[in-house]
């Protein structure tokens, strides 16, 4: 838990090993944290992602940054929320497995998520922070090299939510 800090931040100002993008299954770019991380990487980052061939909702693949601050951007897609019955706890918690795998087999560091499925994708944030946390720190057992996990909120609620999970978490188990 000691290496996951809560910040409220512009997730493309960070320089960090890899930034996470919440993207849509074409990778070719949105709104939200994914239209940001476009314009702030510039055009070749939608030059490679289309040699990607998409992806799969749950899964996460691994770009350069270009001209952000971050070395790598890995996408991954989140759920769509509809009703909580269409297995969207275990796809989001695959999102940060997928992401947090991928950060290991590369050696990283630093690492820094934005709050998958939370904007447009309509995940409620208390679940989704706890999915987040529990789930990276799981990871974060198994993994010797990252020093540190940024959990990058966007606005009063997200971080509220991510505190309120992080502290129960922490008190709680
Ligand atoms: P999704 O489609 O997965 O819901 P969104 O981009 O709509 O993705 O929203 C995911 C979260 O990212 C939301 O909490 C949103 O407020 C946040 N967000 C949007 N822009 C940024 C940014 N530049 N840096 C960090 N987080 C951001």
């Amino acid at each position: 838990m000691a290496k996951i800090e809560i910040i409220e931040s512009d997730i493309t100002a960070l320089a960090v090993d890899a930034i996470v993008n919440a993207a849509n299954p074409s990778l070719l770019g949105g709104g939200g944290v994914d239209g940001a991380i476009h314009r702030a990487a510039g055009p070749e980052l939608l030059a490679e992602c289309r040699t990607l061939g998409g992806c799969e909702t749950g899964q996460a693949k691994m770009t350069k940054g270009y001209n952000l601050p971050a070395h790598h951007v890995i996408h991954t897609v989140g759920p769509i929320w509809s009703d909580g019955e269409h297995d969207e706890p275990a796809l989001l918690a695959s999102c940060y497995r997928e992401c947090m795998a991928l950060a290991k087999a590369y050696k990283m560091q630093s690492i820094a998520f934005p709050a998958i499925s939370c904007g447009v994708y309509g995940f409620p944030v208390t679940l989704a922070a706890q999915i987040a946390i529990r789930t990276i720190s799981e990871c974060l057992q198994d993994n010797p090299y990252l020093q540190k996990v940024y959990l990058v909120c966007f606005g009063d609620a997200v971080l509220k939510a991510y505190n309120e999970q992080f502290y129960q978490l922490m008190h709680d188990g």
